[in-house]
């Protein structure tokens, strides 16, 4: 497996946007696994399955064909049984649907998979939640990257309304301290800054500076 590079950390952490940066600069592929979980959440959805009736969701897993494209600009697109579902992933719906059937084993051992294929075949750079601890505990490029919850509220909601979206700042903050607990709390594979991960706290950075930690040891 070539060395590929490991983020992991809470929701609004700016994660992506420093993955994708890192990216472009290495000139390697960019792996969004949330993404991944988000498209099970869709094809939970779209069959009418609760994402919370864990016993359907394992078999459905077992069932779809989830699979990561990029288009030619190098745009990360999930398809889920042969039908583009991207447009679909980013709503406050299916970021709670995501974080309950990422809770089931099935689940994450299907993407894992997935993810671990990928990886085996190119370097790349993925973000997520597990990535370091449990998708590429052998690379030696591990990074946690967080903020405080009001702080990644803050941007969330700036983020909003500068594209014309309605917000309100204190639902945000309640569901990002949701979705925070959910991830770190769930009993298989949860969220957390491993022994061998370096710690990268945003909350007083720029994305700049995040970048250039994390490329300075890369
Ligand atoms: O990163 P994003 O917010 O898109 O992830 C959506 C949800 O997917 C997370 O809240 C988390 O529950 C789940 N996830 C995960 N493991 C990953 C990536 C995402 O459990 N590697």
């Amino acid at each position: 497996m070539k060395q590929s590079i490991g983020i992991d950390g809470p929701a609004g952490a700016g994660k992506s946007t420093i993955a994708k940066r890192i990216a472009a600069i290495l000139g390697i592929p960019y792996l969004d696994t949330g993404a991944m979980y988000r498209g099970v959440a869709v094809a939970a959805k779209r069959h009418g399955v609760g994402f919370t009736d864990e016993e359907t969701i394992a078999k459905l897993v077992g069932e779809i064909d989830l699979r990561v494209r990029y288009t030619e600009s190098g745009e990360q697109h999930i398809l889920v049984d042969g039908a583009d579902v991207t447009g679909e992933l980013r709503t406050e719906e299916i970021s709670q649907g995501a974080s309950l059937v990422s809770r089931v084993p099935a689940v994450r051992d299907r993407m894992t998979e997935l993810q671990r294929e990928v990886a085996h075949e190119q370097r790349v750079i993925m973000d997520g939640r597990d990535i370091c601890t449990n998708v590429l505990p052998d690379t030696p490029y591990k990074f946690f990257v967080t903020a405080s919850a009001e702080e990644r509220a803050n941007r969330r909601y700036k983020q909003l309304l500068e594209s014309g979206q309605s917000a309100e700042y204190d639902t945000i903050l309640h569901d990002i301290i949701r979705r925070d607990k959910q991830d770190s709390e769930r009993a298989y594979k949860p969220l957390y800054c491993g022994a061998d991960t370096k710690l990268i706290d945003t909350t007083d950075m720029t994305i700049e500076e995040a970048v250039n930690a994390i490329l300075s040891e890369v």
